[in-house]
Parts: C-alpha cells; structure tokens; sequence
C-alpha cells in the first residue's frame, strides 16, 4: 500500500481504545523491519523519524525507503516527522512526502508554543497532513534536547491549547521520560483520564522504552492512542549487531550483522504492537 496519513488510524484506536506503535528507525533495516512486524501482526504503523535521525540520511532517503517497502506490504503505515523543531524541518519533511507530522514546542511558554504550533497546523491543514503538537513536559534525552525535568501537562492549558491551535493529537507530560529509565518513573494515570475526557483528539505516550508492561496497558486504558518506541529499538539493533561481531570476528559483510540488527527489532515490535492491542486492527 501506499504510504498513508496517520489520521484515521490514530482516531480509530482512541475509539477503540487501543494503541498503534509509533517505532523509530535509523537505518534502512529497522524500517523492513517494523513493517515486516506490523504486516505479521496485521497492524497498522506508524515509522518516524527525528530530526537527528535526517541528519544521518535526508527525509527523501527516509520517505523512499519507507514507501518501497510499505508498497508491498498490506498493512496502513504512515511516516511521522518526531520532535519537529521549526517550521522549516517540518516543511522539509512535507515536501519529502511525510504523512504525519509532530512539532515540538512544548519547551517554549505556552503562548510561544501556541503561535508555532498554529502555524505548522496551518501549513499542513493545507496538504491534508495531521499535526501532533506536545503540551507538558517528558524528560530525558530526545535527540539533541535533553530536560532534566518531567512536568506534568496542565489539564486547563490542554483544553486551551487542542482549540487554539486546532492540532490533531496531543503528546502529554504524564511522567514519562526519553531514553533509559534509572529509576521507574510516576505515572500519573489519572492524569491521563482527565485529559482523554477533555480532549477531542487522540493522546501520545512518548518514553514508552522501559516501560513495565503492564504500566503501558494502564496508559492505553486510561485513554493514550500512541506510543512512541525509540530507545529500546536501537538498543535491540545495536545489542544484536555487536553480539554477532563478537560471536564471529572475521565478519566482514554489513549484510551478516545487519539482518542479526533486523531479526531483534522485528521481534521486539512485535511484542510492542501486542502490547499496544493493535494487532488484527489493520
Ligand atoms: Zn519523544
């Protein structure tokens, strides 16, 4: 199938209160992988990509890669621009043919972060592209941004911010942090309650790597559509690489490491896209 936007799975999981995986990729690998995954499970997908990530290898490598694959594939997968910092990155990937974007302004004031979130929500209205925009504040390392802190997103300035800048899914500070967990984070999961009973759009869980679980399914009941995977997939790649270098030093074939890379990150996404319920939904 072709590449598609992420609009109508995201609203039909709310509905049906599931997930969909929004998995992260760096390499030409991950990407078979996660959609072989996806199509195993007959799930829909979502891949994305951060700005770093289109350092290594532009948005039009990413968006050709992805459709080549996805064309064969049965399932819906949609190509999602993560933590988008400006308007022209996000520009960058639409003319690329990204089908979901995020813009990430939720490190500026509110009234900052409102004006540029509008505007990327008026710029992609007009190609038909939904927008994620982040509220609240989810610690950790996310590509080149690091905070220190995990603020909670303010139920009030939720509501204000979904109608003034009119974006189609929320990212939400509840607890979570990027990267790697050193202590188990607090959830708070009545939070996320609130906020799917005040909000009309569909509620991301970025941070989702380390997770336990069952504190994943609890966020799913509570009313999240979305949850990012990215920490735990480069580190399933990159575990399963180095070991199979160790294993057999005299390897000389990118080819022989990297489809060890792909075999872990499909096994993974599987077990993600369960946990998620999204399975069969495709
Ligand atoms: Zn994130």
């Amino acid at each position: 199938m072709a590449l598609t936007s992420s609009h109508e799975m995201l609203y039909k999981a709310m509905e049906k209160k599931y997930a969909v995986g929004a998995f992260n990729a760096e390499n030409l690998e991950m990407c078979q992988a996660i959609v072989a995954a996806a199509e195993k499970a007959n799930s829909p997908v979502m891949i994305q990509t951060t700005p770093g990530t289109l350092k290594h290898a532009d948005a039009n490598i990413f968006r050709a890669m992805v459709q080549a694959i996805s064309q064969s594939a049965q399932i819906p997968v949609a190509l999602h621009l993560d933590h988008g910092v400006s308007l022209s990155s996000v520009m960058t990937a639409i003319r690329a043919g990204y089908t979901s974007i995020m813009i990430d302004g939720s490190k500026l004031p509110l009234e900052e972060n409102i004006s540029l979130t509008e505007w990327v929500v008026a710029a992609c209205n007009a190609c038909k592209i939904p927008v994620e925009g982040e509220l609240g504040r989810v610690g950790g390392k996310e590509d080149e941004t690091e905070s220190s802190i995990s603020g909670y997103t303010d139920p009030k300035e939720a509501v204000r911010f979904v109608g003034e800048t009119g974006v189609s899914f929320l990212a939400v500070g509840v607890g979570t942090a990027h990267g790697v967990y050193s202590v188990p984070p607090a959830l708070n999961i009545p939070l996320i309650h609130t906020l799917r009973e005040l909000l009309p759009v569909p509620l991301v869980l970025h941070g989702g790597s380390g997770l336990e679980d069952d504190v994943v399914r609890q966020c799913i009941q509570a009313g999240i559509a979305k949850v990012n995977f990215a920490t735990e997939l480069r580190k399933a790649f990159t575990d399963a690489v180095r070991k199979k270098l160790v294993l057999e030093p005299g390897l000389i074939d990118p080819k022989s490491f990297c489809a060890a890379g792909r075999e872990a990150v499909y096994e993974l996404t599987l077990k993600k896209i369960e946990l998620c319920g999204s399975a069969g939904k495709a």
